[in-house]
């Protein structure tokens, strides 16, 4: 068998053109004679390396000069726990609700601070976005989850409010424009829309590096990454690079991220005017909230599910299992998907709909 449609939510599909220059770049990068891997970090290929996928970053995202870009490890869960320790001032957060990972970035940081569930979808099992409600006054921060990987919705509104916005754009970011101007901090692990697990990104607008709770544990702080060029200690090298391709690869595919938009919209698109129309498959959220990079749905009957799962798979379209907790199915279909993937899945469940459809 050769390379799969994997619909993994993550860690995902690359761009096949990635994965090769890396193997062509596997044992001599540049005429080094050695691999990324083999590279020390204080060396000047690396620092390239680095430079180059932050000014990627940087004109990609249009990120403003008063804004800090950050490699960080300890994926976007790490990011949870770092930031009470870098905003917290009077210790209450503003928190929007609408998934699992907004759940856990609410567990973890209300460890440290007392946190305000401004909306919550969880009363219909996360299948919308609910109206934003009582803000604190003087909130340290307002958090939320810009594209809920796990049920298939993306939050596309940002309140009213003095606190710094921050967003986990873990499986959203890179696939349209989002103004960093408008948020404090904005994170991701690569492993969804940009690379490889093992980075974990924060663009911080600068004067929130600049006051971490005394006794910050030194890794813990933005400051540490601010002013070490991200090299305090030995960072995830090899992933910076492959970021460094995937960023290359963004602009050489897309030239802007509206563009990368259009792609997304066009893709899932394609499923959700055939879910629309299916008699056996239904689409698992309300339509205004969709995401344009997970998509869920379900027949209504667990056995004919695990069946179109079977046979997805044994098609070439692995890994549509939803999440554990929820079941049905789920397309993730993050930037670097092709289009062509989505086409014959479509076209793969009319023909599963024609034989199993009473
Ligand atoms: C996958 C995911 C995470 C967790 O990322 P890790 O890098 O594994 O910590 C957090 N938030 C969202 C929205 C995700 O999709």
């Amino acid at each position: 068998m050769g390379r799969v449609y994997n619909f993994s939510a993550g860690p995902a599909m690359l761009p096949e053109e990635v994965l090769r220059k890396a193997q062509e770049e596997m044992l001599d990068y540049e005429g080094s004679g050695m691999s990324v891997m083999e590279m020390s970090h204080r060396g000047s290929v690396v620092r390239g390396i680095f430079q180059e996928a932050e000014e990627l970053l940087r004109e990609l995202m249009e990120i403003p000069d008063n804004y800090k870009v950050l490699f960080c490890q300890g994926g976007a869960s790490l990011q949870f726990s770092m930031l009470p320790f870098n905003l917290s001032k009077k210790g209450i957060a503003d928190l929007l609700v609408t998934g699992n990972w907004s759940e856990k970035a609410k567990s973890e940081i209300g460890k440290f601070m007392k946190v305000n569930v401004v909306g919550t979808s969880k009363d219909r099992d996360y299948a919308y976005i609910p109206a934003i409600e009582n803000l604190t006054p003087d909130a340290d921060f307002y958090h939320y989850t810009a594209n809920n990987t796990i049920y298939g919705t993306a939050v596309n509104v940002l309140p009213e409010t003095n606190a710094p916005i921050v967003a986990d754009m873990t499986s959203a970011i890179l696939s349209r424009p989002y103004d960093v101007s408008k948020h404090g901090i904005i994170y991701a692990g690569a492993q969804k829309q940009f690379g490889i697990a093992g980075l974990a990104l924060a663009i911080v607008r600068e004067d929130l590096t600049l006051t971490p709770a005394e006794n910050t544990p030194t890794l813990l702080k933005y400051s540490t990454y601010s002013d070490n060029e991200s090299m305090y200690n030995t960072p995830p090298v090899y992933a910076v690079y492959l970021t460094s391709l995937v960023l290359k690869w963004y602009k050489e595919t897309f030239g802007n991220l509206g563009n990368v938009q259009k792609h997304q919209v066009a893709k899932t698109g394609l499923l959700y005017d055939f879910l629309d129309q299916s008699k056996l498959f239904k689409p698992f959220v309300d339509k205004e909230a969709r995401s344009t990079q997970n998509v869920t749905f379900g027949t209504g009957d667990k056995e004919l599910d695990k069946l179109f799962i079977k046979e997805a798979a044994e098609a070439g379209f692995v890994n549509l299992g939803g999440y554990r907790t929820i079941g049905g199915m789920r397309a993730s279909i993050y930037t670097p998907f092709p289009l062509e993937g989505v086409e014959k899945l479509v076209e793969f469940m009319r023909e599963f709909e024609v034989k199993h459809h009473v």
